[in-house]
């Protein structure tokens, strides 16, 4: 069974038309509305000679018009390429010459940004009156197109937390992958609250399935944690999806318990580590289940966690879903001993075909097993406990390896944030003569504890294993983050060689 978004958009339209499929804090849009704005987004793109299979680019902040633009292009058989205005403009420009789109819609403040850059596309204005002059008339109708399984639903570029951001595309499939594995989620009823950018996939994965299923998305531009709990009490939301660092703004909120949430029946977690003790917090802090999900835009397989259900697996990120697996394996490309840590590689109904443009980064992200499957790497380090949790250790890329031992920064992070004068903290490699590399750790302190950070260290070494110990420690005002929240460790890294030299 497959059924295009668009398609089941239209259903909507006709059998709950003016229930609201999208509002953002100024305006809102039923599922008639958005329906006849599709129509209108994607007349238009074959007005202007856009065809099946071309890339249309999008750089705003979340809005109604956003989502009608992104949507109505998936309807005309184009492949929506939601960017991201966090990046320089150079690397947008980049992007867009990358993914060959024609053309761009952007919001006032974006266009500005790309006024030195020169871009390969035509751009429209998202703000009206440009978007409404652009449009087709209100009553136009696109020519139907066929869309098939494996289409291209949209491209995204991967959050470039460990180098270039690359292009992935995603198909109508792996879409439909989403949006069929939440029928049991109680979405149709849903009103989601998203405050995470619309370009990001862990944004995508409850926005596209809540309109899939006929439920209210209430979109916010920018998070702020206390203007969230109003808007959720406000539009008495049911589902969420916001990744750690928000979880843990909205748990520092001073009047948190005040707020009604008692209408929230799932909340789920993506993209970054999401810690026990936060997990817990949240679990006991705030009605309804708390899901937390592992998984890359290249959709290779993913875990899920829930948390309400298991509280003495906090630590891990839960099973693989169904129709996913995992295996691990070593330097060498052959699985690990069961209970051994090793890189993740999965495969899954949601898996990228490769890399925009880029095949040999596409071969690099490849393994295959005995009988030839494809799985992609995951870059993650992980390793399955006895009853098939798996643990997620670090990524690949950030292990420290120190007098030839094997150091992870999650273990030292761990026993960091135990110590209450830390808020916020990270470990990563530093280069030594002696070991190659050394541990070094970066902490946000909380106002208001008086300890120094060499009494932090100290502290924090007692408890840690010889080889482990950090050799410095330093306060710092604000962890480097990417707009979705990861902490940016090659950041770090250049912030170090600045405090060596
Ligand atoms: P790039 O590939 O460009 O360096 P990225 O890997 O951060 O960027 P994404 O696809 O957005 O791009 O993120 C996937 C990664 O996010 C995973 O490989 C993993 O490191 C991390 N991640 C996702 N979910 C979780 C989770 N629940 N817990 C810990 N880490 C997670
Ligand atoms: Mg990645």
């Amino acid at each position: 069974e497959f059924a295009t978004l668009p398609d089941l958009i239209a259903a909507h339209a006709q059998e709950r038309g003016e229930r609201t499929a999208v509002a953002d804090e100024q305006r809102s849009m039923t599922y008639a509305a958005l329906d006849r704005a599709m129509d209108r987004v994607a007349a238009a793109l074959q007005r202007d000679g856009i065809g099946q299979g071309q890339a249309v680019a999008i750089l705003a902040a979340s809005s109604v018009e956003y989502a009608a633009v992104f949507l109505g292009a998936v309807r005309a058989g184009c492949v929506a390429a939601p960017l991201s205005p966090s990046a320089t403009p150079e690397a947008l420009a980049a992007m867009i010459a990358d993914c060959g789109a024609p053309i761009l819609f952007a919001d006032a403040d974006n266009a500005e940004a790309l006024r030195h850059q020169s871009v390969t596309a035509g751009i429209v204005r998202l703000d009206l009156p440009a978007f409404e002059a652009w449009l087709a008339p209100p009553g136009s109708r696109p020519q139907p197109v066929a869309i098939r399984p494996q289409d291209g639903f949209n491209l995204l570029y991967s959050s470039g937390t460990t180098g270039v951001p690359k292009g992935i595309v995603q198909s109508h499939a792996m879409r439909w992958a989403h949006i069929g594995r939440n029928a049991a989620s109680g979405f149709d009823e849903a009103v989601t609250m998203i405050s995470t950018p619309l370009y990001s996939n862990t944004t995508l994965v409850s926005f596209l399935p809540t309109l899939g299923w006929g439920g209210t998305v209430v979109l916010m531009k920018k998070f702020d944690a206390r203007r969230y709990l109003e808007l959720a009490q406000a539009h008495r939301a049911t589902h969420t999806m916001l990744v750690p660092v928000q979880y843990q703004r909205l748990m520092a909120v001073p009047d948190f318990d005040s707020f009604d949430l008692s209408s929230f029946r799932l909340k789920t977690s993506t993209s970054a580590p999401f810690s026990a003790a936060l997990k817990a917090e949240v679990v006991r802090r705030w009605p309804g289940l708390l899901v937390e999900f592992y998984g890359m835009t290249e959709g290779g397989a993913s875990t899920g966690l829930n948390a309400s259900m298991f509280p003495d697996k906090l630590h891990t990120v839960g099973q693989p879903l169904p129709g996913h697996e995992i295996r691990l394996i070593d330097e060498d490309g052959r699985e690990v001993p069961p209970g051994e840590t090793g890189e993740v590689v999965g495969r899954s109904p949601a898996m990228m075909t490769g890399y925009h443009g880029r095949a040999e980064a596409t071969r690099e992200a490849e393994w295959h097993d005995s009988e030839g499957n494809r799985y992609i790497r995951h870059g993650d380090l992980g390793r399955f406990d006895a009853d098939g949790f798996l643990i997620l250790m670090d990524r690949k890329k950030d292990l420290i390896i120190s007098g030839g031992f094997n150091i992870y920064p999650v273990d030292l992070e761990a026993v960091l944030r135990e110590h209450p004068a830390v808020a916020e903290c990270t470990v990563i490699g530093a280069p030594s003569e002696a070991w190659g590399e050394t541990p070094v750790g970066f902490y946000v302190p909380h106002t208001g504890v008086g300890a120094s950070a060499e009494e932090v260290r100290e502290w924090t070494n007692a408890r840690l294993g010889k080889t482990q110990r950090l050799s410095a420690l330093y306060p710092i005002e604000e962890l480097p983050r990417s707009a979705i929240g990861k902490v940016l460790k090659r950041e770090l890294r250049e912030r170090l060689k600045e405090i060596a030299a």
